[in-house]
C-alpha cells in the first residue's frame, strides 16, 4: 500500500457490532474476561493497551516502516522512554540544538544518571572525537531545531553501527511523508505526534518506532505500560484522525514553504534564511539525498536585532505568535525570547511553521509586517 492509503486505513477498524465506519473511541478502562479467563480480544485494563492506542501504533509503524510503535502522552515522555531504557551510566551523544526541551529533560531529569554531550551533528568528526565505550545513543534531529540544520542520516549509521551505538532520530520536523530515518538504517524514529502528525494544534502525543523488536523494545514497552505516560483513547483517536491527512497536508505545508522561503531570501529586510531546500543552505545537499522534499519548518534572520524581530512579529496578522508547529495554521516565534538568556539562537531569529492558508495572504502579511521596520 502507498502511503495516502496507509495513512487512512491502518489506524481504522470498522466497528463489528455497529458496522460504524469509523472507529469508535474505547472509552472503558478495564474489558471483561471470558468464562475460561481469558481476553478474547487481548485488552486487559486501558493503561496497558485499548484499542484506540493501539490504531494508532499501528498506522505510524506502517508509516515509518517500522515492525512496532510505542505511543506516549507527549513527545518529551516518548523521548524519556527511550532514555530510562538505557543502563545508569550510559553515555549519549546529542545535537547542540536539540529541542530545547528534550535537552532541559536531560540535564535536568537524567542528571547523575546519564552522561551526555552536545555536538554539531552536521560535523562528524566531532561527533566521532567523542564516541567512547560508555556511548550508548546518539540522538539526532534533522531538520533541527530552529537552525534547520542538517545532519547525514547514513553516515551517522555506519559509525553507530560500527561502534555497537543506538541510533534515534526526532522526526518531527521532517514526517515520514518527507523522511523514513528506519529505511536509512536507524534503530528508533520518535515523533511528537503534538505536531504534523495530529497536524491541528489540539492534541498532544509522542510516539516512538523501532526498526527491531528485541529485549531494548520488551523494555521500552515495560516503561511505556508501567511508567504509565500513556495517551488517552480520545488523544489516539483525534491523533489517527489527523494522520489520515497527513500526506495531502504536508504537500500543502510544503509548498508554501518554499514560496515563503524564496520570498524571504530576497526580501531586503532578511539578512539570512534557514531553509534547507534552498541551495544556499549548507545541509542542502545532503536534505536531497535522505528526504523527498525540504519540509515546511524555516528560521530567517530579520535585518537588526532583537526589537526589529519582535516588531515583525508583533505586525503579523495571519501568523500567529505562538510557540509549538506543525498545525494547519501558521504560527511564528521569537526562539530568543522562548529559550531564554542562554540560548544560543540569535536574536534577531524568527521561527516560522509554515501552515497551508493561502500563500497569497501568507506573503501579504509578511510583506505588511516588514513596514514595521522600514
Ligand atoms: N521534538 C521536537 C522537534 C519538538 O519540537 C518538540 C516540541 O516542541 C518535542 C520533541 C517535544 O514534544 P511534546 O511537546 O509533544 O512533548
Amino acid at each position: 500500500m502507498k502511503i495516502e492509503t496507509i495513512a487512512i486505513h491502518a489506524g481504522n477498524k470498522i466497528d463489528e457490532h455497529s458496522k460504524a465506519v469509523i472507529q469508535p473511541i474505547s472509552l472503558s478502562t478495564t474489558y471483561q474476561r471470558a468464562l475460561d479467563g481469558s481476553y478474547p480480544e487481548g485488552f486487559i485494563y486501558s493503561r496497558i493497551d485499548n484499542p484506540n492506542r493501539k490504531s494508532l501504533e499501528n498506522v505510524i509503524a506502517k508509516l515509518e516502516q517500522g515492525p512496532d510503535a510505542c505511543a506516549f502522552s507527549s513527545g518529551n515522555a516518548a523521548a524519556a522512554a527511550l532514555f530510562q531504557a538505557l543502563s545508569p551510566g550510559s553515555h549519549i551523544i546529542a545535537p547542540d540544538d536539540m529541542y530545547h526541551g528534550l535537552r532541559a529533560q536531560l540535564l535536568q531529569v537524567f542528571e547523575g544518571i546519564l552522561d551526555v554531550d552536545f555536538v554539531d551533528m552536521s560535523d562528524l568528526p566531532a561527533v566521532r572525537k567523542l564516541v567512547r565505550p560508555e556511548t550508548k545513543l546518539i540522538w539526532i534531529e534533522t531538520p533541527s531545531n530552529p537552525l534547520l540544520k542538517i545532519c547525514d542520516i547514513k553516515a551517522l549509521v555506519v559509525l553507530a553501527k560500527s561502534k555497537g551505538i543506538l541510533l534515534a532520530c526526532d522526526n518531527t520536523f521532517s514526517t515520514p511523508i518527507f523522511q523514513l530515518p528506519l529505511t536509512l538504517g536507524c534503530d528508533f524514529v520518535m515523533h511528537s505526534t503534538t505536531k504534523y502528525l495530529s497536524g491541528h494544534s489540539d492534541v498532544l502525543g509522542g510516539v516512538l518506532v523501532t526498526a527491531v523488536k528485541d529485549s531494548f523494545w520488551d523494555k521500552i514497552r515495560a516503561i511505556q505500560v508501567l511508567g504509565g505516560a500513556v495517551p488517552s483513547p480520545f488523544d489516539c483517536y483525534m491523533t489517527v484522525r489527523g494522520i489520515k491527512t497527513l500526506p495531502y497536508r504536508m504537500r500543502g505545508h510544503n509548498e508554501n514553504a518554499i514560496q515563503i522561503a524564496e520570498f524571504l531570501e530576497k526580501s531586503a529586510f532578511v539578512e539570512k534564511v534557514y531553509y534547507p531546500g534552498l541551495e544556499s543552505h549548507p545541509g542542502h545537499e545532503v536534505a536531497k539525498q535522505q528526504m523527498s522534499t525540504f519540509g515546511a519548518m524555516l528560521s530567517f534572520l530579520v535585518k537588526g536585532g532583537s526589537d526589529e524581530a519582535i516588531k515583525v512579529v508583533n505586525a503579523l496578522k495571519i501568523f500567529t505568535q505562538a510557540t509549538s508547529l506543525g498545525g494547519v495554521e501558521s504560527l511564528v516565534e521569537h526562539r530568543a525570547s522562548v529559550e531564554g538568556p542562554a540560548t544560543k539562537t540569535p536574536q534577531n531569529l524568527i521561527r516560522v511553521s509554515v501552515g497551508i492558508e493561502n500563500i497569497t495572504d501568507l506573503i501579504k502579511d509578511l510583506e505588511n509586517a516588514f513596514k514595521s521596520i522600514d
